[in-house]
């Protein structure tokens, strides 16, 4: 790493603090310190990615592993991350790489409270090139390895997103000018302003609903629900096209009026958005509650049919055919899936060939 790249979305504040708007958690950051995420610094009053050039996961996954079932079934999504995340989920599946920053980095540098002695960034840029993990790559590189794949999209994944807004932009807009979709797989912690800005070069989005209450969004994840609930809305509004994920965990999401209140909001969004539920299993810091049982799933699924949801999955669970997607007109099965993988694909032209109804995505041409 040559240098820092400026954060986007942030204001200088008095005594050369700064005030981060990239996420609802709106940061005051004191010189010398990191925010929340774990990945933006303040240095001299000016605010930082710490991720721009800095991969920490990339892979060719099918678009279903997302899961994003109603975009280009069947293709393959380029797919990367850095470390960092806005969110603490106890059950985070991605835990090494999302909470790396908050374990790994210098407490000197943690967030909160004021900074008395802040390292000269100087000092911190030595160090920067050994401690944050990852390959060094740019946008550029980066499109033309998903071109070289084959891939018809860029996944910005297994971390959250937003957190390195930097990179997925610039590299977005790049992958446009070549033909890639963008995809943004994400918890939908977000500021609105930036997410507008963002919406101009995304075309999908998988954003998590991971409760209906307030409670479990402070006290599992460290953050706030309605701000999440606004950008699941925005994502709708601006025509990225939108499916939503919630992760059932036995004892925390379960209850059926739990379910049936997200699942009204995702019907309040559009009966046409996808609803994937999905088994939890034990990680992290919640080993102390079994897998998700597979019927649990299926009475979530009917949750959602009755809620008026036109397509319900139930995922992670290979062989039980959640995963299949069947007309929700005529009730034919258009799409058979084995986990995330698409066995037969019936869509003529984005329709069901048996009533003729348009089946809701993009690229769903079959
Ligand atoms: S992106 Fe990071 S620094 Fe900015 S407000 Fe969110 S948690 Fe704070």
């Amino acid at each position: 790493m040559d240098e820092l790249h400026e954060a986007r979305f942030y204001e200088p504040l008095q005594g050369g603090r700064v005030r981060c708007a990239l996420c609802p958690h709106l940061c005051h950051i004191a010189d010398g310190r990191r925010g929340v995420c774990g990945v933006r610094y303040n240095a001299g009053g000016r605010l930082y990615t710490l991720v721009y050039d800095r991969v920490v996961s990339r892979n060719v996954d099918p678009i279903e592993k997302k899961p994003l079932y109603h975009f280009y079934p069947g293709s393959k999504a380029y797919s990367i991350a850095t470390v960092g995340c806005n969110l603490r989920c106890a059950f985070c599946q991605n835990w090494e790489i999302s909470q790396w920053p908050k374990e790994h980095l210098p407490k000197r540098m943690a967030p909160g409270g004021e900074n008395e002695t802040p390292e000269p960034i100087c000092r911190w840029l030595s160090e920067l090139e050994a401690v944050i993990p990852g390959e060094p790559v740019t946008p550029q590189a980066i499109v033309d390895a998903a071109l070289a794949t084959g891939s018809t999209a860029i996944a910005y994944t297994y971390t959250e997103p937003t957190i390195f807004y930097e990179l997925a932009y610039d590299t977005a807009v790049l992958a446009r000018e070549r033909g890639l979709k963008n995809i943004f797989v994400t918890s939908g912690y977000i500021g609105a302003a930036p997410l507008r800005e963002l919406a101009k070069v995304l075309d999908g989005a998988n954003v998590d609903l991971k409760y209906f209450k307030e409670e479990s969004y402070q006290r599992i994840s460290g953050v706030r629900m309605q701000p999440i609930l606004d950008a699941i809305r925005l994502y709708h509004e601006l025509g990225v096209w939108v499916e939503v994920t919630t992760l059932v965990v036995p004892g925390v999401n379960d209850s059926d009026e739990e379910l049936k209140a997200i699942a009204g909001f995702v019907r309040s969004v559009g009966a046409e958005v996808p609803w994937h539920v999905s088994q939890f299993y034990p990680t992290y810091k919640m080993l102390d509650r079994p897998r998700t049982p597979a019927e649990t799933l299926r009475r979530a699924g009917a949750i959602g049919r009755a809620a008026g949801l036109r397509y319900v999955y139930e995922g992670n669970v290979p062989g039980v055919k959640g995963e299949d997607t069947y007309c929700y007109h005529c009730g034919s099965l258009l799409i058979d899936r084995y986990g995330f993988y698409v066995r037969h694909n019936r869509l003529r032209v984005g329709r069901c060939p048996d009533c003729g109804a348009s089946i809701d995505g993009v690229g769903m041409s079959g």
